[in-house]
């Protein structure tokens, strides 16, 4: 397990404005963030995402004013956004405020430091991300063609929520978090990011602020519009933090490191997990990286179910040769 002294504070609350708590992932608490930075002539740019119809894909923009933030949930697409940074450095005015992944904290960080410009970054914690050939791979499994998607979101609108497709027939497919096919799609982890094979990382205390959903029974069995559970990690996430509670934008309890362990075990047990099963993994990475075995296994939710009993008959056999 981490360190529990990583963190600053562990919070669970939501943004006041009920409409962007609904449409957010959680409780708004990043969109609150992105949303009050604006409000400071310091920090003049972020970065949202919108989806681009034509390549049915999220690409990320650089926006500098509040009203253009595109609120669309959480996007299991795995999105190089240190590369998209760089390309746009001369763009960014003032300060820039922005949400990435765990890994991409640093190298984030350490580019806009060099180029001296002010940075609130604001980070998850992460179970792991998805190719963007992953959510191909699910409009396949559910019979959709690309050509006749508007739009989708992976999460928001509501809580926990889960993936909706918009057909340009005027269709609209809902399905639920972390439902099937999806689930088998990231179980399966054919479509998972070789980082994210030996990923250390709960999320990037680096990062000022990191998020996550509160996968606490309270909230599971009774809360249907969201709230976000948050680590603050910096000095300055802690400033912003009492500012936007003192002037009640956002609505929040003290959490602990214990409730964050709770809701969050998987993530904070991966250091242990990657340290137990790295011979596995390293051989599961090699097998699922194969274009063969990948073509072949991904085919069907049926191949895909068989690639996931010989995975699971390949650990066994790791874990009586290393035990
Ligand atoms: C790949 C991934 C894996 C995650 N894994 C977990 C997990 O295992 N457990 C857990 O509890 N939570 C996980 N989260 C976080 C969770 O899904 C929510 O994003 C989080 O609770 C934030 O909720 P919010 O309502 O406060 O954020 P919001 O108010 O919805 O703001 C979130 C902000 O993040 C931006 N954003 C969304 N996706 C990305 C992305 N891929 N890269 C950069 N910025 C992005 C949005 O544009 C938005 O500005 C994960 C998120 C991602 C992207
Ligand atoms: S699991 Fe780790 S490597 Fe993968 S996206 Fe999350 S932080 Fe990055």
């Amino acid at each position: 397990m981490q360190d529990n002294k990583k963190a600053i504070g562990y919070y669970i609350g939501h943004i006041v404005d009920q409409d962007i708590r609904y449409r957010a992932s959680s409780g708004g608490i990043g969109t609150a963030i992105v949303k009050y930075l604006f409000s400071f002539p310091e920090y003049k740019t972020s970065v949202t995402f919108y989806f681009d119809e034509e390549n049915c894909r999220y690409i990320p923009k650089l926006i500098y004013q509040a009203s253009d933030i595109n609120i669309c949930g959480s996007i299991y697409q795995d999105i190089d956004l240190v590369g998209f940074i760089r390309q746009h450095l001369s763009e960014i005015s003032g300060g820039i405020v922005l949400t990435c992944l765990p890994c991409q904290v640093n190298a984030i960080r350490a580019l806009l430091e060099k180029h001296n410009i002010p940075n609130f970054i604001i980070s998850f914690v992460c179970s792991g991300q998805t190719t963007l050939e992953g959510t191909y791979c699910y409009y396949r499994f559910l019979g959709i063609k690309k050509e006749n998607i508007k739009k989708m979101q992976y999460r928001g609108n509501g809580w926990p929520s889960g993936i909706q497709i918009f057909l340009k027939d005027g269709t609209e497919i809902n399905r639920d978090n972390y439902s099937e096919p999806w689930s088998l799609i990231h179980r399966s982890v054919l479509f998972r990011p070789k980082r994210c094979f030996f990923c250390k990382k709960d999320t990037s205390y680096a990062s000022d602020i990191s998020l996550a959903d509160p996968w606490l029974d309270e909230y599971i069995a009774h809360d249907k519009i969201g709230n976000t559970m948050f680590l603050v990690n910096t000095n300055l996430g802690q400033r912003i933090l009492l500012d936007m509670s003192s002037k009640n934008i956002i609505n929040t309890v003290r959490s602990s490191w214990e409730l964050y362990c709770k809701a969050q075990a998987p993530n904070v047990n991966k250091e242990i997990y990657v340290y137990n099963k790295q011979n596995f993994l390293r051989m599961e990475q090699k097998i699922v990286e194969n274009r063969i075995y990948h073509r072949v296994f991904s085919l069907t939710p049926f191949n895909m179910k068989i690639h996931l009993y010989l995975m699971r008959i390949l650990d066994k056999i790791y874990m009586k040769r290393y035990e």
